[in-house]
């Protein structure tokens, strides 16, 4: 599944096809994703310019000139690439490999920009992505977005609160940061690393990172700085392979994120001096990747 520093790189990789360009057409090849296609789709947003392309937790804005935002979600296996005259370019990065097999390019963005005609493509073999038409001013309460917490790339996260969200919660520590009400968009992988990066047990309580009095531990404000640093880590990543690929000869190759801890059980932990191994458990149905021996 794309996780948002996967997303936040096909965002930067369809900006400058989509930024400025107009939305001559957009051809849908079926009537469903996971969900149905919003009612006269097609013909809502033909002939738009499209303002900017923005992105909220795992979702994709594609602003358009009218005060309309297409949402667009890769679900499990999403994935679009950019067709301009010979060059075809598969947007982000990701951890498996994306289809390109087109019987899966369900809808097709065709737009006319400064730069010449360009078809930007989703291709889904599972279908589990999603797109949908939402008023910008209705954002903010819309079902996809009002529950929402802060991001995990900028000052708005902090431990304070995270102090708040925290206090007394018996919740295991994995579980609390996957909450998407606590922090948007953070998912399995990133949690994994930036427990193994901040030294703490994903079977910890989260009540256990902040003080009697309510106030962040030291160790929460290490996880905070952790967390942020990941995800830029990995965005960093995704967006210099993104550059390699342009620089190269225009077709991507898949780039493998290199992950400290997940998917990396019975190997030896890279914290320097630690000597453990790398086990796994399933907590909530998702496997927990951590070594005993340098996380508490
Ligand atoms: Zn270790």
């Amino acid at each position: 599944m794309p996780e948002l520093p996967e997303v936040e790189t096909v965002r930067r990789g369809l900006a400058p096809s989509m930024e400025g360009a107009v939305l001559k057409e957009l051809e849908l090849r079926r009537n469903d994703l996971r969900f149905p296609f919003p009612a006269d789709f097609a013909r809502h947003v033909a002939g738009r310019g499209i303002r900017s392309l923005s992105r909220r937790a795992k979702y994709l804005l594609i602003d358009l000139d009218d005060g309309k935002t297409i949402v667009a979600h890769l679900g499990m296996s999403g994935s679009f690439r950019v067709e301009a005259g010979a060059v075809a370019d598969t947007a982000g990065t990701f951890h498996h490999p994306r289809s390109k097999d087109e019987k899966h390019d369900h809808v097709i963005f065709h737009l006319a920009g400064a730069g010449g005609d360009a078809r930007v493509i989703y291709n889904d073999p599972r279908r589990f992505g999603f797109m949908d038409i939402v008023p910008r001013v209705d954002m903010a309460s819309h079902p996809f977005f009002r529950d929402l917490g802060p991001e995990p790339t900028g000052n708005e996260l902090g431990a304070d609160y995270l102090a708040k969200r925290f206090a007394g919660k018996a919740q295991l520590l994995k579980s609390a940061l996957l909450d998407q009400k606590n922090i948007a968009g953070l998912g399995n992988i990133y949690v994994c690393e930036a427990l193994w990066r901040s030294h703490l047990s994903p079977l910890r309580a989260a009540g256990t990172l902040v003080t009697d009095a309510g106030k962040p531990t030291e160790a929460l404000q290490g996880l905070v700085v952790a967390i942020r640093e990941v995800i830029a880590d990995a965005i960093a990543a995704g967006g210099s392979s993104l550059r390699d690929h342009i620089q190269a000869d225009g077709s991507l190759g898949y780039f493998q994120h290199s992950f400290s801890v997940y998917d990396r059980e019975a190997q030896p932990c890279s914290t320097p001096g630690c000597g453990g191994t790398v086990s796994r458990i399933v907590q909530a149905g998702r496997s927990s990747f951590y070594c005993a021996a340098c996380q508490s």
